[in-house]
């Protein structure tokens, strides 16, 4: 098998300058728009391959230290997928550098990026969470491979423009007659014709379909953020690389708790008995049921604080903490015996009313004063 610089006709120590401009040469020579033809393909992905690795500095210095590429690259998976490949320099090669002039046009584009959205449970945002996913994206044709050709068949030279691609035409302007360069109406620019086009997506070497997959969805995630898959968006026409695909997160808000930040936040109902007594309270949390010790003379808007029991840092390492905040309820609607009951309370305590209307006294105020110093 040549190596790579066999392939460009390089020597190895050419400067990535040079590589390019043998690329750009071959390219141009090779590719099925201009030079349709089966063994013809290969040579040209043989080429565009080869220029993959060399066109990539780390790339290159791989190939060169082991005489393959897949020392660390993580396989070469047979698309135009792999990061770090300037596809752009295939568009330069027949756009001319992207001015549109000279040589017809490819009919190879990439994909777009698609954006779909996924709903998750607040439970999958603090732990992460393995989602499927169905996604409604154009995929390669598997019929035709991409080349939009009826199998079997190869676009042919476009008899109007002779595979230019473009025509000139004559426009009577204020100035007089003036010769414009238009893209040829009849290859719509791509110097060839397709007289023969694949059936199943009717010449445009991608067909619509549904596929799922699996996406890890990292813990720490919150509404907004948004994962990108590369190469797993929008398949390009004419066989041509696809765009990403972007997942955007939404979590669904929790009956039990409520996110700020990494920090969790439930509110948990004590009874005024149970908080001037102390007592034990059970709370189901993410993590399992967690024991809540309610101390004797809790107040209400009192905040428990269990550490770590929060969402998972997207960033870092930890959690964030699980804050309880206790809600103190005074008892509506009592019965003759328990307002008996209350009465001899306030009575042993020292509360003293008068015709029904508690006398503030002394301490009360000071609690006041206490709290409004605090502000
Ligand atoms: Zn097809
Ligand atoms: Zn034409």
């Amino acid at each position: 098998m040549s190596s790579h610089y066999d392939v460009l006709g390089v020597s190895p120590e050419a400067t990535g300058e040079e590589i390019k401009k043998a690329y750009r040469k071959l390219a141009r020579k090779l590719h099925p728009d201009v030079n349709p033809g089966e063994d013809v393909a290969e040579q040209f992905k043989a080429v565009t391959h080869a220029y993959e690795v060399l066109s990539d500095p780390q790339k290159r210095r791989v190939y060169d230290a082991t005489g393959n590429e897949n020392g660390t690259d993580n396989g070469y998976g047979g698309g135009y997928a792999g990061q770090g490949f300037a596809f752009q320099d295939i568009f330069d090669t027949f756009f001319g550098g992207g001015g549109g002039q000279g040589g017809p046009a490819s009919r190879v584009r990439r994909g777009q990026d698609a954006l779909i959205s996924v709903r998750i449970d607040l439970k999958d945002a603090v732990f992460g969470v393995n989602k499927k996913l169905e996604v409604d994206t154009a995929v390669i044709c598997p019929t035709c491979d991409g080349s939009c050709c009826r199998p079997g068949t190869h676009p042919e030279r476009c008899d109007i423009c002779g595979g230019s691609g473009q025509v000139q035409r004559a426009v009577r302007s204020i100035l007089g007659q003036v010769m414009t360069t238009a893209p040829c109406g009849s290859c719509e620019g791509f110097g060839t014709v397709i007289k023969d086009p694949c059936n199943e997506c009717s010449g445009q070497g991608r067909i619509r379909s549904r596929r799922s997959l699996t996406i890890k969805v990292p813990a720490g995630v919150a509404t907004g953020t948004r994962i990108q898959l590369s190469g797993q968006g929008e398949a390009g026409p004419a066989g041509g690389p696809s765009g990403d695909l972007y997942v955007e997160i939404r979590v669904n808000n929790d009956s039990m708790f409520m996110r700020e930040g990494d920090d969790l936040h439930a509110t948990l109902s004590v009874p005024m008995t149970a908080a001037a007594l102390g007592t034990e309270l059970q709370l189901d949390t993410f993590d399992g049921a967690q024991d809540i010790d309610v101390k004797a003379g809790t107040q209400s808007g009192e905040v428990i604080t269990l550490r770590g029991l929060g969402v998972t840092h997207l960033r870092g390492y930890g959690r964030g903490d699980l804050k309880v905040h206790l809600h103190v309820e005074t008892p509506t609607k009592l019965d003759p015996a328990q307002e008996e009951l209350l009465q001899q309370l306030a009575k042993l305590r020292g509360e003293q009313f008068t015709e029904g209307k508690l006398v503030a006294s002394g301490g009360m105020f000071a609690k006041l004063r206490d709290k409004l110093g605090n502000l």
